[in-house]
C-alpha cells in the first residue's frame, strides 16, 4: 500500500498507485504563466521539480506527456535535495556587530537610532574571546577543512576598526572574513589591509547621483555618502572580492537602470539590488508598491542583460542570480532569504556587540527575539531556543496563500522579521508577494531564453550538478 509525501509515492495506505497527473497518489502539477510568448512553466511546487512546456502543447504534456514519466525519474532526487536545504543544514556563518555605533543615520535602519548614536564598541578583548568562543563551537558542527564565514556587519564595523582588525589579523586561518560597511570610512590604509587578507567587502550605495542617494544615506547632520562612497569604490577598482548593496525603496525606484550602468563603469564585480525590509514603521515610509518595484528592478536587470551584450561583462545582481541558482541548480544557492524556513538561526546567527545572539540581524533591535549571549550560554542551546526555533520553524506550507503558491519554494516568503512586526505573526506573509512573483516569471523566462549565462558570474556552474537540463 502507499501514500504521497511529497508527491512520491511511498509505502502506507492509501491504494493509488499514482498513475494520474494531479489525483491520488500520482503527481501535482502547477502550470504557470510566466508571461513568455512560446513557454510556460510547469512545476511540482512540494518537490520543486519543474519543467518549461510548449504553450500549445501545455494539456498534452502535462497530463500525458513526458512530463509524469520525467517525474518519476527525478522526483525523488529533487525531494531530498530540497529536504536537505530545507531542514539538514547547520550554521556556518555569524553576522558580527562589533559595534552598536553608527556615523549614519539611514532612514530605513533595522538598528534603533538610539543605539547607533550612544551605543558602545565591543572591546577587542572581547571581540577576540567571542572569536574563540565561536571557533570552537564551529569545530564541532563543521567538516573538517571547510572554514566558517564571520561577516562584521552594521551598524558601522569600521567605527571599531582597531578590533576589527586584530581579529582579522588572529583569526585568518579558521574564518573566511567579510565586511559590510557604508563605505565612508573606508581609507587607502583600511582598503590595504582588507584586501591584502582577502576579506569581502560589501559597501552600500543606492542611487548613482548624489542627489537621489543622500536622500536615504546621510549623517546625522542630514549630510549624504555618495562622495566618501564613489572614492571607496575607485579604491576598491580592481578587487575581486567587493560588491555594492542598494536598498530598492520608493525613493530610488525609478532610478535603477541608471544605476546599473553607474555600477558598471565603475566596474563592480557584483551587486544586490535587495528591496527594502519593513521590519520596523520608519521604513514602511519608503516601501513601494509591488507592480511599481517589480517594473523597475526587471528593467534594471533588463539592462545588466544588454550591457553583457555590448560589452562582454557582466554584472551579476546577486539577490536574482540566488533566485535563478534556485531554479537550476538549487544547491548553489548562496542567499538564504529565499527558500522556507530561510537561513536566519538555522544556517547563520547574528551577535551583537554585547554579546547577544539573535536569528537573524533583522532581529537585532527586537528584544523579543533576544536569545541569550555568546559570552553566558552554550551555543547549541541558544540556537534550539523558543526565540531561534520561531525563525527556523517558518515555513511556507503554513502560511496563506504561500502554502496553495507553485513558487513557494523559489521565493521562499520573505521575511519572518517583517512578518511578525509588519503583519503580525510568524504564519503571516512579509511584506512583498507579486514583487517575487514577477521576479521568478522573469527568471524562468531566462531560462526559456537561454540566456542564464548573462546573468551569473565566471564560473557559475564549476562544481555544480545542474538537477535540471532544459
Ligand atoms: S528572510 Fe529575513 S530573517 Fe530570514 S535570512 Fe533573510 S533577512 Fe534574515
Ligand atoms: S510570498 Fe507570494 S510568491 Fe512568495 S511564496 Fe508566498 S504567495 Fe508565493
Amino acid at each position: 500500500m502507499t501514500s504521497k509525501k511529497n508527491n512520491r509515492v511511498t509505502k502506507t495506505a492509501a491504494p493509488s498507485r499514482g498513475r494520474f497527473v494531479n489525483t491520488g497518489n500520482g503527481p501535482t502539477f502547477q502550470a504557470i504563466d510566466i508571461g513568455h510568448r512560446d513557454y510556460a512553466a510547469v512545476i511540482d511546487p512540494d518537490t520543486a521539480f519543474w519543467s518549461l512546456v510548449a504553450r500549445k502543447k501545455l494539456a498534452d504534456v502535462m497530463l500525458d506527456g513526458d512530463l509524469p514519466r520525467a517525474y518519476a525519474k527525478k522526483a525523488d532526487q529533487f525531494a531530498r535535495e530540497m529536504d536537505s536545504l530545507r531542514f539538514g543544514l547547520t550554521p556556518s556563518a555569524v553576522y558580527f556587530n562589533p559595534t552598536e555605533r553608527c556615523n549614519m543615520n539611514c532612514t530605513y535602519c533595522y538598528i534603533p537610532a538610539e543605539m547607533r548614536r550612544e551605543g558602545k564598541h565591543m572591546p577587542e578583548k572581547k571581540l577576540l574571546k567571542a572569536l574563540e568562543i565561536l571557533k570552537q563551537y564551529f569545530r564541532t558542527t563543521m567538516p573538517k577543512g571547510e572554514k566558517p564565514q564571520i561577516i562584521f556587519h552594521g551598524a558601522e564595523p569600521l567605527l571599531n576598526r582597531y578590533a576589527v582588525f586584530a581579529g582579522i589579523e588572529e583569526y585568518g586561518n579558521d574564518f573566511l572574513f567579510g565586511i559590510q560597511t557604508n563605505a565612508t570610512l573606508l581609507d587607502d590604509a583600511a582598503v590595504e589591509f582588507l584586501t591584502s587578507r582577502n576579506v569581502s567587502i560589501g559597501i552600500s550605495l543606492d542611487a548613482p547621483t548624489a542627489r537621489i542617494a543622500n536622500r536615504t544615506r546621510k549623517n546625522w547632520d542630514g549630510r549624504g555618502t555618495f562622495k566618501p562612497v564613489l572614492a571607496a569604490m575607485r579604491r576598491l577598482n580592481g578587487y575581486d572580492g567587493w560588491s555594492v548593496i542598494c536598498t530598492v525603496t520608493d525613493a530610488n525606484l525609478q532610478h535603477l537602470t541608471r544605476l546599473v550602468d553607474f555600477f558598471h563603469d565603475q566596474e563592480v564585480p557584483m551587486c544586490l539590488m535587495n528591496i527594502l525590509r519593513c521590519t520596523l514603521p520608519p521604513s514602511r515610509s519608503l516601501k513601494p508598491g509591488d507592480a511599481k518595484a517589480a517594473k523597475h528592478f526587471l528593467a534594471a536587470l533588463d539592462r545588466t542583460y544588454e550591457l553583457y551584450r555590448e560589452t562582454g561583462r557582466r554584472l551579476p545582481v546577486g539577490n536574482f542570480a540566488n533566485i535563478l541558482l534556485a531554479i537550476i541548480a538549487p544547491a548553489a544557492r548562496r542567499l538564504m532569504c529565499d527558500i522556507s524556513p530561510c537561513g536566519g538561526g538555522r544556517c547563520f546567527f547574528a551577535l551583537a556587540s554585547n554579546g547577544d545572539m539573535f536569528p537573524c540581524s533583522e532581529f537585532i533591535g527586537l528584544d523579543r527575539f533576544r536569545a541569550g549571549n555568546l559570552f553566558k550560554d552554550d551555543v547549541p542551546a541558544v540556537i534550539g531556543s523558543e526565540q531561534f526555533r520561531m525563525v527556523t520553524e517558518r515555513k511556507v506550507e503554513n502560511i496563506e496563500p504561500c502554502r496553495r503558491c507553485a513558487i513557494r519554494h523559489f521565493c521562499g516568503s520573505p521575511c519572518p522579521a517583517e512578518a511578525h512586526e509588519m503583519n503580525g505573526g510568524m504564519d503571516k506573509t512579509g511584506a512583498f508577494c507579486e514583487f517575487y512573483e514577477e521576479q521568478v516569471r522573469y527568471a524562468f523566462r531566462v531560462i526559456a531564453d537561454g540566456k542564464v549565462d548573462a546573468y551569473l558570474w565566471d564560473g557559475w556552474d564549476k562544481g555544480i550538478k545542474d538537477t535540471f537540463n532544459f
